[in-house]
């Protein structure tokens, strides 16, 4: 089952990755924050929808995002 890991140390809550994604599947939820003072995104997928398209890895400056299909 494809799904993605974000790298939580490296992100800095830009969140240009969650539009990115086609199903909603990363979010924005400033439940949490890293080392360097950010609020990293968060990815939510319960029901197993990634299909490991790659956006929202694509689309992060930091390659904060890993993809595992
Ligand atoms: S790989 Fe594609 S489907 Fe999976 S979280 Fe990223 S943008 Fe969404
Ligand atoms: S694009 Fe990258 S740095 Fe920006 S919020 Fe998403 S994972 Fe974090």
């Amino acid at each position: 089952m494809p799904r993605i890991e974000v790298i939580k140390e490296s992100c800095k809550g830009c969140q240009l990755c969650v539009p990115a994604c086609p199903h909603g599947l990363v979010l924005f939820t400033k439940t949490e924050i890293n080392q360097m003072g950010y609020y990293p995104v968060e990815y939510v997928d319960p029901e197993d929808k990634c299909t490991g398209c790659m956006l929202c890895a694509i689309i992060c400056p930091d390659v904060a995002i890993r993809v595992y299909k």
